[in-house]
């Protein structure tokens, strides 16, 4: 167990899968959201076999769905009596094609996830964290919402909002003890991203990643658990002065042009 999170009570949505399962490994007491029982009953079964001591809530929950979202709030809050970081995670990526090709109903569906679940999490959990003068909130923003990234406008779109909100959070409630960043990963090996492959490369998507990570820096992908140590510092009462900031994890490659 993460020492830094020892005794927080931390909400993870996208907490089945990828970088908020990762997380999930660090917390004392956490809410796990995300759109499956059954994978979140797996994910907490894991998660209990290596830290038994760990105490985890699972909430089944579209996070674009606002009654949804009030609900996980109210449950986790019932449940534990507070909330001392949020880690508003889920996301997801949606079909790539040029702009003028893009299927409209994807694109809505990409931002409702992508910007209103991340906006709904904040408005919710806020009024939460305000009354307790404190709360590290960490949104999943990603390179593409610092840079463009061919195919992928509403993702690009959907995440430069998450900055924004970001930044917003960090003005609006800096003052009430709330500390708000964002993160912007590269590309990290998750089933996400191991399904962006197979849309580039169908027939070899290890070829894909392969020639991707000549790209990068390091010349590879990243790992979930990189990230992981970097939200987990971002939930901690050790981030106390970076605020509204958007923390590229991306092997160095959005240096690049
Ligand atoms: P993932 O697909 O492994 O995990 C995402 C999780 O979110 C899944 O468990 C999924 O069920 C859940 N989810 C999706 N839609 C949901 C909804 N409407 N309500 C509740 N849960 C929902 O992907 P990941 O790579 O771990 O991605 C996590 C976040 O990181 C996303 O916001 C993604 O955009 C972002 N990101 C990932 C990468 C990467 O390289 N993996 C890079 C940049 C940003």
């Amino acid at each position: 167990m993460g020492k830094r999170l020892e005794g927080k009570v931390i909400v993870i949505t996208g907490g089945a899968s990828g970088l908020g399962n990762a997380t999930a490994k660090e917390g004392a007491k956490l809410a796990l959201i995300d759109l499956k029982e059954d994978a979140l009953e797996q994910a907490k079964q894991e998660i209990s076999a290596k830290y038994p001591e760990a105490q985890v809530l699972t909430i089944a929950s579209d996070v674009s769905d606002e009654a949804a979202v009030k609900r996980y709030v109210e449950e986790t809050v019932k449940s534990f009596d507070r909330i001392d970081g949020f880690y508003n995670n889920a996301g997801i990526e949606g079909k790539q094609a040029l702009i003028p090709d893009y299927d409209v109903q994807v694109f809505k569906k990409v931002i409702d996830i992508n910007l209103m679940g991340v906006y709904y999490g904040m408005r919710y959990i806020i009024p939460v964290m305000k009354n307790q003068q404190y709360g590290r909130i960490v949104n999943t923003a990603s390179v593409g919402g610092i840079r463009g990234v061919l195919n992928q406008v509403p993702y690009v779109a959907s995440k430069h909002a998450v900055s924004g909100m970001t930044k917003n959070a960090a003005l609006e409630f800096g003052r009430y003890g709330i500390i708000t960043n964002a993160i912007a990963p590269g590309a990290i090996l998750t089933p996400m991203v191991a399904g962006a492959f197979k849309q580039v490369n169908p027939e070899d998507p290890k070829k894909a990643e392969a020639e991707y990570a000549q790209n990068n820096p390091t010349k590879r992908l990243g790992l979930p658990d990189e990230v992981a140590k970097l939200v987990v510092f971002l939930l901690s009462e050790d981030c106390s002065y970076v605020n509204g900031q958007t923390i590229a994890i991306d092997g160095g490659e959005s240096n690049a042009y």
